[in-house]
């Protein structure tokens, strides 16, 4: 592999050997696993990166296994932000780690920074490469990230309810930040654990107005922008946390349109049958 980017091999010419070594051809390599290998392996894989590290994916056949899950009675609905990165309708709030976003921030000055290097320049191919390597960093960072929540959601609750995501909505309200936090590839990554888990998530309409409906009284307010974190029913006189509200709303629709749990206004521990 002088010059391709990857390639895979299939039935033949590798062969898996014990402590973490891959023939292929003649030659043996030694690799690090990042996650053991599940089920049959069906073919090998081999990608470069832009820094020349070379990686090795095995895609496998699992047989099926029943799904037995330890049910916790807890759902919620969550809305995607770029403050808070999830916002449930139970009042959780999930950040994205510090980390991520601090590579994120050196990748845009280094991005900036490649940008005045004279092209074809010793200078800028310094540059490029730099930019390279934070957008590795920035890659696995976000990676492990949406790993970590999506076993996390999946193991506190039964039923997620989620907004569809329109991203190129998002990207024009939002610019490219949307991009950097990877929300689509997260709702990928979460289906991905809830197939295993046995959790279910429910997309809600991508029309459900969840942002401008009131969760009290239900009434519309059209007259919220994109800057109001919080407002106020201008009928009921509720003040609302922007977020908060939209989870409940998407909740609820989840609730209702999927015959999921009774949709009821009261929090979920109260117990009514004294
Ligand atoms: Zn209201």
């Amino acid at each position: 592999m002088r010059n391709a980017k990857s390639f895979t091999l299939k039935q033949a010419g590798w062969k898996l050997l014990d402590g973490n070594r891959l023939k292929i051809g003649a030659t043996v390599y030694k690799f690090a696993k990042s996650r053991e290998i599940d089920g049959t392996v069906k073919t090998v894989t081999i990608k470069r990166d832009p820094l020349g590290d070379l990686y090795v994916y095995f895609s496998c056949l699992i047989a099926g296994q029943p799904i037995v899950r330890r049910m916790t009675g807890q759902s919620a609905g969550f809305d995607f932000g770029l403050t808070t990165y999830l916002t449930g309708s139970d009042g959780t709030e999930l950040q994205a780690p510090q980390p991520l976003k601090h590579s994120l921030k050196a990748l845009a000055k280094a991005n900036l920074r490649l940008s005045t290097k004279q092209k074809g320049s010793c200078n800028r191919r310094q540059a490029r490469r730099h930019m390279d390597r934070i957008h590795k960093r920035v890659a696995n960072q976000r990676q492990a990230f949406h790993w970590e929540l999506a076993r996390d959601l999946c193991t506190t609750y039964d039923t997620l309810a989620l907004e569809t995501l329109n991203l190129q909505g998002m990207k024009a309200l939002w610019g490219r930040k949307v991009s950097d936090l990877g929300f689509a590839s997260f709702v990928d990554t979460l289906h991905h654990v809830a197939n295993k888990t046995g959790t279910i998530v429910q997309h809600i309409s991508r029309w459900f107005p969840s942002t401008k409906l009131c969760s009290t009284c239900g009434c519309l307010n059209q007259a919220i922008t994109l800057r109001d974190r919080a407002w106020t029913c201008p009928d009921c006189g509720t003040t609302h946390r922007r977020d908060h509200n939209a989870a409940i709303n998407i909740f609820r629709e989840g609730a209702s349109s999927h015959g999921g749990n009774p949709v009821s206004l009261a929090p979920a521990s109260v117990d009514c049958r004294s």
